[in-house]
């Protein structure tokens, strides 16, 4: 499962910070996941509440933000935003666009004691 490792990268992270900043115990992860990472949210918390066993951020919340993907169309020049990866623009209906973003995901907060 794809997202067991994505989280084990999380809680490496969040155990170096810990380190780093001296904290024990982690309140709450807030991710911020791109509409087109291909990750199931369901999958996602599953696999944090396992790789989180143990660690300092056993007892932590997970939050997940799901971002969107913006596109940019060539032929109308208008930025748009797109659901799947290869939309029509919404506009004009070319299928010329450069998606950019959609596919992140990250650490956007931490809150610890
Ligand atoms: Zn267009």
């Amino acid at each position: 499962m794809h997202e067991m490792s994505l989280c084990e990268s999380i809680i490496s992270v969040v155990e170096q910070q810990a380190k780093l900043n001296n904290f024990t115990e982690v309140k709450m992860v807030c991710l911020e996941v791109g509409q087109f990472s291909g990750v199931e949210m369901e999958a996602l918390r599953f696999s944090f509440d396992c790789v989180t066993r143990g660690t300092c951020a056993e007892n932590a919340e997970l939050k997940i933000i799901e971002t969107e993907a913006q596109a940019w169309c060539l032929p109308c020049a208008n930025t748009v935003r797109v659901t799947h990866r290869y939309d029509a623009c919404p506009k004009c209906g070319s299928h010329q666009l450069q998606v950019s973003g959609g596919d992140e995901l990250k650490i956007k907060e931490l809150e610890v004691n």
